[in-house]
C-alpha cells in the first residue's frame, strides 16, 4: 500500500513499510505524507472518540468504522487528491465568457470527492451525508487540505452553505437545495465581505428589497467570495448577507439570504439566468486552485434572494458558517505545516551535507546527513511539536462540537461546551493560521535552496 515515486534531482523520501496501515505514516506517489499514527493517538487514545456511539446520533461510528473511513479518507486524498496540487496551482482558475474556469485536474477529485462521500462525510444523511462526528469529518479533510486546498475549500463551503439552509431554509428551499449541495450538483458560497466593507462587516452596502411575493430583489457587490463560482458544478448557490430597506445600520441590520447563480424550478432543473455576474477573479500569492471572485448582484434589478433565518438577524445565522471556516482556515495551517514537516524530515534523512558536530576537526570525517546537525535537528523538533499542537487543540475543538451536538439543551454540560467552543473557534483560526506559516518556513529553511524552488 505504500507507495514510491521516482527520485528526481535532489532526494525523496523511502518509501516505509506500513504493516498497520491505518495506524503508521502513509507515504504517497505524490510525496504527500499523512501521519495517520498521530491523527489515530489522537482520537482514539487522546480524545476516546468511541465514547461517542453511547449517543444516538453517532451509534454508528464505533472504532472499526472509524479506522476504516480514516484509512480509506486518507487513500483517497494521496490517490485521487494529492496528484491535482501542483498542476492546479500552477494553472490556476480563469475567467471564460464570464464565468470562472477550473483546472481541468480539478475535475475528478471533485467529482469522486462528492461521489464517494468524503465532502459531505459530516451532512444529514437526511441529506445524502454521512452524519459522521465533526472530528473524523476533520482527520479526512486534514488529508484533504494537504492534497489540494483548494479542493478542500470547495467541499467545505458547499457543504457548509447546505447547512445554512439546513438550519435557517424553509422546507421547500431545503427540498430543493440541500441535496444537490452535498452531492456537489451546485456549488456554494459564503457572501459578506464588500470593496469597503471587510473587518466591518456591518458597513456593507448590499440591499434587498421585498418583491411581495416571498423574494427579495437583491443588489449590490461582494468581494473576495471564495469559489464565487465554478464550472466544476452546474450551478452555485450563494448565502448573501444584505440589509433589508429601511433596517438598522450595522450588523444588527443584516438579513441573510439565499441566492442562487441560476434560478431553480419546482422540478429541480434550471431555470434563468438570476442576474449575479462575476465581475474578477484576484490574482492571489497562492492557493490559485480556489477561485476568488467580485461578484456583482442584480447589475440589471432582475436578482431574486430567499430569506435564511429571520430579517436582521442574518449575522448571527452566517456565524454558522463563519465558525466552520474559521476552522477551515485553520486546518490549513495544520495541513500544509504537516505536509511540511514531513517533507523536511525525509530531506533531512537523505541529505548528505557537513560531518558531524563531534568531529568538526577530522578532515576526513565522513560526511553526514543533515538530520544529524542539532540546528537541523532543532528546527525539525520544532515543527513537530507545533504540528502536533495544532492537531491537538483543532481536533479538541472538533469534538466539543461533536459533544453539543450530541446533548440535550437541557444538559449542563451543553452550555459548557457551547462556551468552550466560543473561546476556541477564533484561538484555532488565529493560532493555526499563523503557527501554520511558522511551520512551513522552518521547512523552508531545512531544505535549503530546493525548499524555495519548484520541482
Ligand atoms: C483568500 C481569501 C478568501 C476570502 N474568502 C472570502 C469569502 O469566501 N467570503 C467573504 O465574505 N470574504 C472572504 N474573504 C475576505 C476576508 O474575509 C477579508 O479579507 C477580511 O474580512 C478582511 O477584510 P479586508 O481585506 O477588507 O481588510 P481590512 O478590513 O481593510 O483590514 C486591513 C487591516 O486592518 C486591520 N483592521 C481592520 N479593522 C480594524 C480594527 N477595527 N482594529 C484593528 N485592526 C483593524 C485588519 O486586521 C487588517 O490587518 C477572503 C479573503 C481572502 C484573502
Amino acid at each position: 500500500m505504500v507507495l514510491e515515486k521516482k527520485s528526481k534531482g535532489f532526494p525523496r523520501p523511502h518509501p516505509q513499510k506500513n504493516k498497520y496501515l491505518a495506524i503508521k505514516n502513509i507515504m504517497s506517489s505524490t510525496d504527500l505524507t499523512l501521519d495517520a499514527q498521530e491523527i489515530h493517538f489522537i482520537l482514539k487514545d487522546w480524545l476516546n472518540l468511541s465514547r461517542l456511539t453511547e449517543y444516538e446520533c453517532f451509534k454508528d461510528f464505533d472504532e472499526e468504522t472509524v479506522e476504516m473511513l480514516l484509512e480509506e479518507g486518507m487513500r483517497f486524498a494521496i490517490d485521487v487528491v494529492a496528484p491535482s496540487r501542483m498542476e492546479s496551482d500552477r494553472i490556476g482558475c480563469s475567467m471564460e465568457n464570464g464565468r470562472i474556469k477550473s483546472p481541468e485536474c480539478m475535475k475528478e477529485p471533485y467529482r469522486k470527492g462528492f461521489e464517494l462521500g468524503w465532502a459531505a462525510l459530516n451532512a444529514s444523511p437526511e441529506y445524502g451525508g454521512q452524519g459522521a462526528p465533526a472530528s473524523v469529518g476533520l482527520a479526512v479533510n486534514e488529508g484533504v487540505n494537504a492534497g489540494n486546498p483548494g479542493l478542500s475549500a470547495h467541499f467545505a463551503l458547499t457543504t457548509g452553505a447546505a447547512r445554512l439552509v439546513e438550519s435557517f431554509g424553509t422546507d421547500d428551499l431545503k427540498k430543493k437545495y440541500i441535496m444537490k449541495m452535498n452531492r456537489g450538483d451546485f456549488n456554494g458560497t459564503m457572501c459578506l465581505s464588500e470593496p469597503h466593507a471587510g473587518s466591518d462587516v456591518g458597513a456593507g452596502l448590499t440591499s434587498a428589497e421585498a418583491c411581495g411575493d416571498g423574494t427579495y430583489r437583491i443588489k449590490g457587490t461582494k468581494s473576495w467570495i471564495s469559489n464565487g463560482d465554478t464550472d466544476l458544478a452546474e450551478n452555485t448557490i450563494h448565502a448573501v448577507l444584505a440589509r433589508i430597506k429601511g433596517a438598522p445600520d450595522g450588523t444588527a441590520g443584516l438579513s441573510l439570504f439565499l441566492v442562487p447563480h441560476t434560478l431553480v424550478e419546482e422540478d429541480g432543473s434550471l431555470g434563468e439566468w438570476n442576474d449575479v455576474t462575476v465581475a474578477s477573479i484576484e490574482n492571489k500569492m497562492g492557493l490559485h486552485s480556489s477561485p476568488t471572485a467580485m461578484l456583482k448582484f442584480g447589475e440589471n434589478g432582475n436578482c431574486r434572494g430567499w430569506l435564511l433565518g429571520e430579517e436582521n438577524k442574518g449575522m448571527s445565522c452566517m456565524f454558522q458558517m463563519m465558525n466552520e471556516a474559521r476552522i477551515g482556515t485553520a486546518l490549513i495551517g495544520l495541513a500544509n505545516g504537516a505536509a511540511a514537516y514531513h517533507n523536511a524530515l525525509s530531506y533531512a534523512r537523505e541529505r548528505v551535507q557537513g560531518v558531524h558536530i563531534s568531529k568538526v576537526r577530522d578532515v576526513d570525517a565522513p560526511r553526514v546527513a543533515i538530520i544529524e546537525h542539532p540546528a537541523v535537528r532543532h528546527n525539525l523538533m520544532q515543527m513537530k511539536s507545533k504540528v502536533e499542537g495544532m492537531r491537538a487543540l483543532l481536533y479538541a475543538t472538533a469534538n466539543a462540537l461533536d459533544e453539543l451536538t450530541c446533548l440535550d439543551k437541557e444538559d449542563p454540560l451543553y452550555e459548557t461546551n457551547s462556551m468552550l467552543l466560543d473561546i476556541l473557534t477564533p484561538l484555532c483560526k488565529g493560532w493555526c493560521a499563523e503557527t501554520g506559516i511558522d511551520t512551513v518556513r522552518t521547512a523552508i529553511q531545512v531544505l535549503g535552496g530546493v525548499g524555495y524552488t519548484k520541482d
